[in-house]
């Protein structure tokens, strides 16, 4: 990586602590992606966005706050609409942290038993060792599960916090409160911008999502194919970059990368033996650098060709529609999308095991890993739900539980291990 030393400084961070997460990222990225043979070449980007993730896309934020007085918004779910924050001027940058180097610096504050995810996101603020939570002028939670709910007051003692009340529920009230926790959104963000959400401005940042909306699903649908172009891995450090890259430049580089894998369908190329079992994970986020299911399947014997994940299907099916041209029909529009996520927070909620099974099938998938999270109540208790009925349809499923640590890695292998080796049979 480049030397961002002074930028890290300047923005107050803890650089010694922070240069120990330095020396083991590039180590644990080489051994997990760099390993892998026969890798599309234009991975080439993603591989240097990841290579410099505390540092390139930082130091634009940072040069868009000073040259421009940009005002950079950090999120945490993908129920809260990037599009209000894009069409304001500002600029949304995923927050959420997928590495054990934070979870203890979260444990000072949290209980133990708060899932792996709150915790690393919280002690990556706290400990001060990650430049997104340092750059994001106002961070954007919402009222999904407990942890997060109860981490917002710690967090939002450090850095301005704007909540989305989430409703729980899907019905038509449900969808009007959402419409109208839009609205306050908007005017927030046009109180803290400075900068008024029109019309127009909103259908461009709509269609720029969408775009990328649409890049992601053209890189999932080649994986449908026969001959797999891609690996699973390589799929997922796509999505989790989605979460931080220019959108617009993201969308460009996913769909170039599309373009070699709709070659490599053509000539029949496929990235894994012929025969390799075809898995589907399900179930809690995968935020960056959590690669360790991916990297146990994948040097197991199957290949991950579907994630039903917020870092997969969840956070790019279904565009928003573009057709309205008011802003009380857009924001409508923006609920109606977002409301049809279908995460663990709801009840009942029943239409994501309906998308679990359509997901296996346009995917062919020989089985189904339910991943969740330590001390994710909601998916764990939701699992008892999806397996059963995965059963029912015929679809063989394992239901595993983990963490950021890498103590489980043994005992996880075997257990997946003999899971495609059941399906062989
Ligand atoms: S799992 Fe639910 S709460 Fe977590 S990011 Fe996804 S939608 Fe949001
Ligand atoms: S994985 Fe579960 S507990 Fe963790 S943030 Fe998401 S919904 Fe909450």
């Amino acid at each position: 990586m480049a030397d961002y030393r002074e930028m890290w400084k300047e923005l107050g961070m803890d650089v010694e602590t922070h240069d120990q997460l330095c020396e083991v990222l590039p180590m644990a990225f080489t051994d997990v992606y760099l390993s892998q043979k026969n890798r599309p070449e234009n991975m080439g980007y993603f591989d240097f966005v990841v290579s410099e993730i505390h540092g390139v896309r930082p130091a634009e934020l940072v040069k868009a706050q000073k040259e421009n007085g940009t005002k950079v918004f950090g999120t945490f779910c993908v129920y809260v609409p990037d599009e209000v924050i894009f069409a304001a001027g500002g600029i949304a940058t995923g927050l959420c942290g997928g590495s054990q180097f934070w979870v203890p610096g979260g444990e000072k504050v949290l209980p133990t038993n708060t899932c792996p995810l709150i915790k690393a996101s919280v002690g990556a603020r706290l400990d001060g060792t990650c430049p997104f939570f340092k750059i994001a002028d106002m961070y954007v939670g919402e009222t999904t599960c407990d942890g997060k709910k109860k981490a917002w007051e710690i967090l939002g003692e450090e850095v301005p916090m704007h909540i989305m009340d989430l409703p729980q529920m899907k019905r038509r009230k449900d969808y009007k409160a959402w419409s109208e926790e839009i609205v306050e959104f908007k005017e927030k963000v046009e109180e803290f911008t400075g900068n008024k959400v029109t019309e127009e401005n909103l259908a461009a940042s709509i269609k720029m999502i969408n775009d990328k909306r649409r890049a992601l699903e053209r890189l999932y649908s080649a994986r449908k194919n026969k001959n797999i172009p891609i690996s699973g891995k390589d799929s997922l450090l796509i999505s989790q970059i989605a979460f931080y890259d220019d959108p617009t430049r993201f969308t460009e580089m996913t769909n170039k990368i599309c373009d070699e894998l709709d070659k490599r369908v053509e000539e029949g190329v496929s990235v894994f033996e012929s025969g390799t079992k075809r898995i589907l994970l399900a179930g809690t986020p995968l935020a960056i650098p959590n690669w360790k299911i991916h990297n146990i399947v994948e040097t197991s014997g199957g290949a991950v060709v579907c994630e039903e994940m917020c870092t997969g299907t969840r956070y790019f099916e279904r565009p928003v529609d573009e057709t309205q041209t008011t802003l009380e029909g857009q924001i409508d529009a923006l609920a109606e999308r977002y409301m049809g996520i279908n995460c663990a927070c709801f009840t009942p909620n029943n239409a994501r095991i309906d998308d679990i099974i359509r997901l296996c099938k346009e995917y062919d998938v020989d089985g189904v890993i339910d991943v969740n999270l330590k001390f994710c109540n909601l998916y764990d208790t939701e699992g008892f739900l999806v397996e059963r009925e995965l059963k029912k349809a015929g679809i063989p499923v394992l239901g595993i539980e983990t963490d950021y640590t890498d103590s489980d890695v043994q005992q996880l292998r075997t257990r997946v291990g003999a899971f495609i080796e059941m399906l062989d049979r």
